[in-house]
């Protein structure tokens, strides 16, 4: 039997949403159980697949099939494609998976030609309502599936409203808009070459072909590196009946979710548009209506919406966002899906629905995105700051968070000053999905028009970022780059605040806290940590750090980079006294003066960690980072050395290394001078003991000595440190345990880790070396050539970022083996970047990691992904 490339609703197997994305599975589910669905088939993600594999066409076999099923759908709604008494018109939207909000392509109207519109004029009686559809109609198809460029319709619109002495769209009247419709028909013919299409069944196929197009485009590519979600689930395409919101006023046409997705209540939330199509409340053109004036508008409708919205709620066990239709006063429910939400939100809602028995606790720990933590973890206002402060305008708390920062009106300054360092915030008069990644970049997003489903309050919602939408008391010039508001005029550069929590307004910096975190994220991160398997560390290199960690839950420090402990201004000169040393006394006398803040240094995060396993790494100070670099920085260092600066100048070139990334640093430093090791080792020692003996804890050091490629390296290194350490143990007449294990991010040590492990008590996986080495890729420029690579679809993460499987992975996987051949209780983590990234973090659970090391702020993070990946993996 032939493939099956496309499925009416009513055949669709509601539970396969990688066949049908996550829409059309839906779309399934709430016709098998009956709901009012306007029909429709899903054609499926296999055939973008197709269609890719295909040359970017459509087979025959996938057209014939999507042409049966239009014959189905004609039956099915006794309505006839083309047709001038009754015609068939369809929406076409993508779907997903998962859902990309705004990143794909959606056309309405679809079946509109010069026949079907009077069909649609007779059949509504309201000749306006048709032709106004129908120019909708060729303005989206041009646009969407034929890539004419909008302000060229819009320019006749202008042009006609001008000449008719009009400002509103709503002021032209049925002739006109049949005037609109030639004059757009000849615009496609100019561009085009040849006719607006008539045929319905071309204009289907070209549009399923759009919507295959979008998939790849350059806004739904970044939406999918930013949220791991790979290019070759490809989308499926739904066709579904149109029905009108938009003819009269027993119509109208809203968006609501079955509980607050800002704060997780658990009370219907949503908005709607009496006599309006579902456009113009998700673009937020007009501002809506709170969803309770439909109860007084049309209780009866009311009534069924919200037993449906219930009835979705408890069949998905989630919590829904809907999109309905009223049309001359009969209920549609178009598409339901689990809504987008805060992570607040996420967490009340997974705490209460275990409350309510409608899940597990395991559910509940699948349900919140560990990424999502991310956002209880930012900024909220001084609250003394904040009092002081004016508020000068207020609108709609769209995500919550606070943000101070100077004023940027495009994506593309938004993005370039986010790089820049600066704190941006990215003022629009409303967003599109090509300002995703200036939104990206923003620390928040104020918006003129737009109610808080409009694109930016989801999308910020999604993303974590703070978000005021809707002021429609600014007055803004996008162009000119300026806006004003409470009587203040703001230009580019100048400082404003939000609080998209209130949808408070501030034309000043507000100086900003870290959040309180709430009793729920207490019990969800206790679920959390009763499934997971793998511990989670932190990587921290103060005590400050290493406090801060403890209290978001981390179990021991994985990595303490005590080159990080020298960046400070007065330290820093000491160090680089230590590095330019050309003789061994030299370097005692710098090693010396590093030996008391060092060791003062591990007894603050030795009583910040308590009884908690520490590893502290010996030195590996890439040389360029820590050299001085100008000749001013070099005469002062001369001055404090007594050398002259031209001395010391040659001794800085000698140093300079072509590649330092691979020069002389990590364990090839402690060879050329052991006393560097040697002195590391007794201030960790002598640390522990300090601390043992003032506070009592049972301190068991963990010495790590990175950068090793070869068994023998690490054998040199480590006699030394055993030495210095066993020393001072002995000096101070005490017992303490402590361990002496290596990083894995040279390649080498990696295919050598069962000759590594002889000597090493522990491995940590260096991955951000090992993907640097692995790949050949430097750290420090791979930046600027990997954004080419996505763009191509070479590769779609950052490899730095999302650990490589496959490359990277095996080789983690094979040492993690060798390891355990060679020492069956080896001690394994991963102390990378990678380390506080889910899906790596998956992935380290899989190869039987002990545990992952990350920064603290990523540490809830990492407890969560490490509880999924143990119950997915179970
Ligand atoms: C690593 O290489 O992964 C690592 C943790 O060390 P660093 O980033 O300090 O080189
Ligand atoms: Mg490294």
């Amino acid at each position: 039997m032939n493939q099956k490339w496309v499925y009416m609703f009513k055949e669709g197997d509601p539970k396969n949403k990688n066949l049908l994305g996550g829409k059309g599975a839906n779309l399934a589910d709430m016709t098998q159980l009956g709901l009012p669905i306007p029909q429709g088939f899903t054609v499926t993600t296999e055939a973008c697949t197709e269609y890719y594999n295909n040359g970017q066409a459509l087979s025959n076999e996938i057209e014939s099939q999507i042409k049966s099923c239009l014959v189905n759908l004609e039956e099915l709604s006794g309505k006839k494609f083309g047709d001038n008494t009754n015609p068939l018109l369809v929406s076409v939207r993508s779907g997903a998976r998962v859902s990309m909000p705004g990143m794909m392509d959606t056309v309405l109207n679809l079946g509109l030609n010069d026949e079907a519109v009077v069909g649609l004029a007779n059949k509504t009686e309201n000749e306006r309502f048709a032709y106004d559809s129908y120019r909708r109609f060729i303005q989206m198809f041009s646009d969407v599936v034929m890539e004419i460029p909008k302000p060229r319709f819009e320019k006749i619109i202008d042009e006609m409203k001008e000449a008719k002495g009009v400002k509103l769209d709503t002021e032209l009247d049925a002739n006109d808009l049949k005037e609109m419709v030639i004059r757009f028909k000849a615009l496609y013919k100019e561009v085009k070459g040849v006719d607006f299409p008539q045929d319905p069944e071309v204009q289907l196929m070209e549009a399923v072909k759009a919507v295959f197009r979008s998939w790849m485009n350059p806004r739904a590519i970044v939406y999918r590196r930013m949220n791991d979600y790979p290019s070759s689930w490809g989308t499926a395409v739904n066709v579904q009946m149109m029905v009108f919101g938009n003819m009269g006023d027993t119509s109208g046409t809203g968006v609501a979710f079955t509980r607050n997705p800002s704060t997780g209540e658990n009370a219907i939330y949503g908005e709607y548009l009496i006599n309006a199509q579902g456009e113009d409340v998700v673009a937020g053109i007009r501002t809506p209506s709170h969803i309770s004036q439909l109860e007084q508008d049309m209780p009866e409708v009311y009534t069924e919406f919200m037993n449906i919205a219930h009835t979705l709620e408890n069949h998905y066990h989630d919590m829904q966002d809907m999109e309905f239709t009223v049309e001359n006063g009969k209920l549609y429910f178009l598409q339901t899906r689990n809504g987008k939400r805060t992570a607040a939100a996420a967490l009340r809602i997974a705490v209460d629905l275990v409350a309510e028995g409608q899940i597990t606790e395991e559910e509940a720990v699948l349900r919140v995105e560990p990424k999502q933590l991310d956002q209880l973890l930012h900024p909220m206002f001084d609250a003394k700051a904040l009092k002081a402060a004016k508020v000068i305008g207020k609108a709609l708390p769209a995500s919550p968070g606070a943000a101070a920062g100077k004023v940027y009106f495009t994506a593309e300054d938004a993005k370039e000053a986010g790089a820049a360092g600066e704190r941006v915030i990215l003022v629009r008069l409303e967003t599109s999905p090509e300002d995703i990644e200036g939104m990206a970049a923003a620390r928040g997003i104020l918006t003129v028009r737009g109610g808080m489903t409009s694109h930016a309050a989801v999308v910020a919602r999604g993303m974590g970022t703070c978000c005021v939408s809707g002021c429609g008391e600014i007055q803004i010039n996008e162009e000119e780059k300026h806006f004003s508001l409470g009587g203040m005029t703001f230009r580019e550069g100048d400082y404003i605040s939000l609080d998209g929590s209130t949808g408070n307004i501030y034309g000043e910096d507000v100086a900003t806290v870290e959040p309180e975190i709430t009793g729920d994220f207490e019990t969800f991160m206790a679920w959390a940590d009763k499934y997971r398997t793998l511990k989670v560390r932190t990587n921290a290199d103060s005590p400050k750090d290493a406090q801060n960690a403890v209290k978001f839950g981390a179990e021991g420090i994985g990595l303490c980079r005590t080159e990080h402990m020298f960046f400070e201004e007065d330290r820093i000169m000491k160090m680089r006294k230590m590095i330019v040393s050309k003789t061994e006394a030299e370097r005692r006398e710098a090693l010396d003066a590093l030996l008391p803040l060092q060791k003062g240094d591990f007894v603050g995060i030795y009583e910040a960690m308590g009884e908690r396993p520490v590893t502290v790494r010996l030195l590996d100070p890439p040389l360029h980072e820590f050299l001085p670099h100008t000749d001013e920085d070099i005469a002062t260092l001369a001055g404090e050395m007594g050398i002259t600066f031209e001395d010391l100048k040659a001794t800085v070139e000698s140093l300079h290394e072509f590649n330092p990334m691979m020069g002389h640093r990590g364990c090839r430093l402690a060879v050329s001078y052991p006393e560097i090791a040697e002195m590391q080792a007794r201030a960790i020692i002598e640390a522990a003991i300090q601390v043992k003996q003032e506070k009592g804890y049972d301190i068991v050091p963990e010495i790590m000595i990175p950068l090793v490629g070869e068994v023998k390296e690490l054998k040199y290194v480590k006699d030394i440190v055993v030495a210095a350490a066993d020393k001072a143990i002995a000096e101070a007449d005490v017992t303490l345990t402590y361990h002496v294990g290596t990083m894995i991010e040279i390649p080498r040590a990696a295919v050598t880790a069962d000759q590594i492990a002889e000597e090493a008590e522990f491995f940590s996986f260096g991955t951000n070396d090992l993907t640097q080495m692995t790949f050949g890729f430097s750290r420090d420029d791979a930046g600027k050539f990997l954004e080419d690579y996505y763009g191509k679809g070479v590769y779609e993460s950052d490899p730095f970022a999302r650990l490589d499987q496959t490359g990277v992975g095996a080789l983690v996987q094979m040492a993690a083996e060798k390891g355990r051949s060679t020492r069956s209780d080896i001690k394994l983590g991963i102390c990378g970047e990678h380390g506080g990234d889910p899906s790596s973090i998956e992935f380290c659970h899989k190869v039987g990691l002990n545990y992952v090391s990350c920064s603290p702020f990523r540490v809830p993070i990492a407890r969560l992904a490490a509880a999924q990946a143990a119950i997915k993996n179970k």
